[in-house]
């Protein structure tokens, strides 16, 4: 269905980073870089399925910039700009609209405080490297001496995006005093997004004993190809990142295009099985639309009825 009306985003501009404008093929129409990043008159159609908040986190929120959503963690959304602007971000909606001020962290932090049971607090957006190094550490800081906080992660397409940020100020804002693990979690969807500089910035971030793990969109027109994803997962894996999660595309508002059936994400990772190490396998999740969760959703090998599984080859066995 195509309608006239533009999708209502919080963020309508097109902002793409130099280091990612350089990687575009401005000869290939198709360019996967492009896609994710050039808007498209494409965005201006809506289907019915189309939401505004694909992943509810309205309905867990209990105070501004928390969506509390799990028992043990909690997503902390400190900023909500980002160095680029994803064409398909399942938080179109949000994106560009500032960061919360010193009051309302002082409300996140009191709440993660007052709930002994959160054990992980996710820092995400929005991109949180956009904070400058000095305001990052004071949280990760804050966050890190609440005894019961384990872990801190951070969401984030910085490295790629604009490697010359990540300076040596930022990786020591990601190493809080006293220690506790910090863990980066790093936006790629193609192969070449990971440009020498990338990969030089994921390596400062590494070298500082960092642990590093990577998210996956699974996007039409960009990389649902088994062949397109074996290539970046190895490569995520030289470069010391553990492919974590290969998302089915949200259902953001404008984005239909970029969507793909779970049958055929399905067929994806199952070809992806025995042909690459296990691990460069991420998760196949999807976040079931309206904030019920997040689930796996990768192919089965095992037929309860029959009693049998079946090898990477497609043979069956008796188990
Ligand atoms: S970096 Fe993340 S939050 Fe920002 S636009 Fe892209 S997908 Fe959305």
């Amino acid at each position: 269905m195509t309608n006239s009306k533009a999708p209502t985003a919080g963020r309508d501009q097109q902002l793409l980073t130099p280091a990612l404008a350089a990687l575009i093929d401005p000869t290939d129409a198709n360019d996967p870089i492009a896609r994710q990043f050039v808007a498209s008159a494409a965005e201006l159609d809506l289907v019915p399925e189309d939401l505004a908040d694909p992943i509810g986190d309205e309905s867990y929120s209990p105070l501004k910039g928390v969506v509390h959503r799990y028992p043990d963690r909690v997503l902390l959304k400190p900023v909500l700009v980002c160095p680029v602007y994803c064409r398909f971000c399942f938080r179109r909606e949000q994106v560009g609209k500032g960061a919360m001020n010193p009051a309302e962290i002082a409300a996140a932090l009191a709440y993660v405080a007052a709930r002994p049971e959160l054990r992980e607090v996710i820092l995400t957006g929005g991109d949180p490297l956009m904070l400058a190094p000095r305001r990052l550490a004071a949280l990760i800081t804050a966050l890190a001496a609440i005894p019961h906080v384990e872990l801190v992660r951070v969401h984030t397409r910085m490295p790629i995006a604009d490697p010359a940020r990540i300076t040596p100020a930022l990786v020591r804002a990601l190493r809080p005093k006293p220690a506790k693990a910090v863990w980066l979690a790093v936006h790629a969807n193609h192969p070449r997004e990971l440009s020498p500089e990338a990969c030089a910035a994921l390596a400062r971030l590494a070298d500082a004993g960092i642990p590093l793990l990577s998210q996956t969109v699974l996007l039409k027109g960009v990389n649902d190809d088994a062949g397109v994803l074996e290539t970046l997962f190895r490569a995520l894996v030289r470069n010391r990142i553990k492919p974590y999660y290969l998302h089915h595309p949200d259902r953001a508002r404008g984005t239909a295009h970029f969507r793909l059936g779970l049958a055929e994400g399905r067929a994806l990772v199952k070809a992806l099985r025995g042909r690459l190490t296990g691990i460069a396998q991420p998760t196949y999740v999807l976040d079931i639309p309206g904030g019920a969760g997040k689930v796996p959703v990768g192919a089965d090998y095992w037929d309860e009825g029959e009693g049998v599984v079946e090898d990477p080859d497609g043979g069956w066995h008796r188990y």
